[in-house]
C-alpha cells in the first residue's frame, strides 16, 4: 500500500532510511524539506550509540540536511535518561564508546571498572571490546553477584553500503549473557518503547496519527507495530522484499516503500512537479 494522506508527524530511522554511509539516500532531503514547509513535525531516531545527538547534527548537516538537535534521539540519550530515572546512583561499566561513556559522565555518573564497585553493567556496541573488559563484566555479574545487565540497543549489526556492516551491540550482550548465563534485563533501543517517547517528547500528538519510517523489521517496524502507529518500510536498507513476503499479516508494515520521498502522496508529487530522477532538484 501507498500513503494517500499525509501524516501528523513523521519518526525517521537514519542508517539504511535517510543515509546510507556518507550520502542521503535519494529523495530524502526533498521530502523532509517538504514535511517541514508544511509545518508537520519530523523526528529522527537512531539505535547507533557511537554518536551522539550532536554528532548526529553535525553528519546530517554536512550531508545538506541541517537539522536541530532537539529533533534527533539515539540510545545515548535514552540509555541516560533511563537510568537517571531508574538507578540514578549507580555506578556503571560500560562496554561501549566514547560518545555515551562522556553522555553519563556529564549526567554526573560515576564510572568504573572495579567489578567489586559496578553495580549495572551496560553491553553496547563498541569496536574496542577486547576479554578484559567481558573479565570485568563477568567478574560484577557472575563472581560478585551485585552487577546488572542492560543493553543500550539490540542490533545483530550496523549495515553499510554494499552489504557489509559491522557487528553492533546485540554481540557484546551475548557474549556477557553467554559467559555469565543472566539475561539483559533492559533494552533501551527501538523496538522499545522507550524510544518512541522520546522521539515524541515536547508534541502534542497522538501515536496512531504519526508513522514511524525505518529499515529494519525487527527494531523500526516492530516499534511501531508495538506501539499502534503506522509504520513504513523502506527497502533502501536491509530488508528485502523477499523478508517481507516471508511475514504472516500481523507483521506486515503499513508502507513498503523502494524510495522514502514515496510517503509524499502520488498526487502531491504531481503538484509539486516531482518525478522519480528529478530529485536532486527539490
Ligand atoms: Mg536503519
Amino acid at each position: 500500500m501507498l500513503p494517500t494522506e499525509l501524516h501528523q508527524a513523521y519518526v525517521f530511522d537514519l542508517d539504511g532510511t535517510i543515509y546510507l554511509g556518507d550520502h542521503l539516500l535519494p529523495g530524502a532531503a526533498r521530502l523532509i524539506g517538504e514535511l517541514r514547509r508544511r509545518g508537520i513535525p519530523v523526528r529522527f531516531l537512531s539505535n547507533n550509540p557511537t554518536k551522539d545527538p550532536r554528532q548526529y547534527v553535525e553528519k546530517l548537516a554536512r550531508l545538506g540536511l541541517p537539522t536541530d538537535i532537539s529533533d534527533i534521539a539515539n540510545t545515548v540519550v535514552t540509555t541516560t535518561r533511563w537510568l537517571q530515572e531508574h538507578h540514578p546512583d549507580a555506578t556503571l561499566f560500560v562496554v561501549g564508546e566514547e560518545p555515551l561513556k562522556r553522555a553519563l559522565t556529564e549526567a554526573g555518573f560515576r564510572l568504573s571498572d572495579d567489578p567489586e564497585r559496578i553495580d549495572i553493567v551496560i553491553a553496547s556496541y563498541d569496536r574496542t571490546f577486547d576479554y578484559s573488559k567481558l573479565q570485568i563484566a563477568f567478574d560484577a555479574i557472575w563472581f560478585h553477584r551485585r552487577a546488572i545487565l542492560i543493553q543500550t540497543n539490540p542490533d545483530r549489526f550496523c549495515p553499510f553500503p554494499g552489504g557489509r556492516g559491522e557487528p553492533d551491540c546485540a554481540a557484546i550482550t551475548a557474549a556477557i549473557e553467554a559467559c555469565t548465563g543472566v539475561k539483559s534485563v533492559a533494552n533501551l533501543g527501538k523496538p522499545s518503547h522507550i524510544m518512541l517517547e522520546e522521539a515524541l517528547q515536547g508534541l502534542d500528538v497522538d501515536p496512531a496519527a504519526c508513522v514511524m519510517v525505518g529499515d529494519r523489521l525487527h527494531t523500526d517496524i516492530q516499534m511501531a507495530l508495538d506501539t499502534g502507529m503506522a509504520s513504513c518500510l523502506v527497502l533502501t536498507g536491509e530488508t528485502t522484499p523477499d523478508d517481507v513476503a516471508a511475514l504472516d499479516e500481523n507483521h506486515q508494515p503499513t508502507y513498503v516503500l523502494d524510495r522514502v520521498d514515496r510517503l509524499i502522496p502520488q498526487r502531491l508529487w504531481d503538484e509539486l512537479g516531482w518525478t522519480e530522477t528529478n530529485w536532486k532538484d527539490h
